[in-house]
């Protein structure tokens, strides 16, 4: 990569926020048009709700994120928690899917996909999930 950057943070809701803007912020130095930035804060913002949500359902933990940029303007972002892992990848990533209850959609994954080049999905149940985003 020409350029890199990592975050992490406790799995506090507030800290939504923070993720956003903090990947936003690192991304605007490439100069990518509006629409591009947006989709990538958008599908950032997914995976990271679902670290928080999903992944430390039950306590708090630490949200890592590192953003990476290469000189074709490719970026590519991973979130990653040590949260309680995904039983079953395909079935998880599945429009509609949830766990959540009446309060989730199940349409976090279905969002990052339609918003990023690719996303990559690699957990495992009792030690953790990490979601690899590229645009
Ligand atoms: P929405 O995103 O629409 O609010 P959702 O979070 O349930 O609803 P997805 O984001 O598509 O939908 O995730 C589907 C399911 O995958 C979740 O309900 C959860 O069971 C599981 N999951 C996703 N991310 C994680 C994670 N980091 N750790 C553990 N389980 C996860
Ligand atoms: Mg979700």
């Amino acid at each position: 990569p020409v350029n890199k950057a990592e975050i992490s943070f406790p799995s506090n809701s507030v800290n939504e926020g923070f993720a956003r803007a903090a990947v936003s912020a690192f991304l605007a130095q490439l100069d990518p048009t509006v629409a591009d930035l947006t989709d990538l804060k958008t599908a950032v913002s997914e995976a990271v709700t679902n670290s928080i949500v999903h992944g430390y359902r039950d306590a708090i933990g630490t949200v890592y994120i590192s953003v990476k940029l290469f000189e074709n303007g490719k970026t590519v972002v991973r979130v990653r928690d040590k949260g309680c892992g995904i039983p079953d990848i395909e079935q998880a990533m599945e429009p509609l899917y949830t766990t959540g209850g009446e309060e989730r959609a199940g349409l976090g994954f279905a969002v990052m996909q339609s918003f990023c080049d690719s996303v990559r999905v690699t957990s495992s149940v009792g030690k953790g999930t990490s979601v690899t985003l590229t645009k």
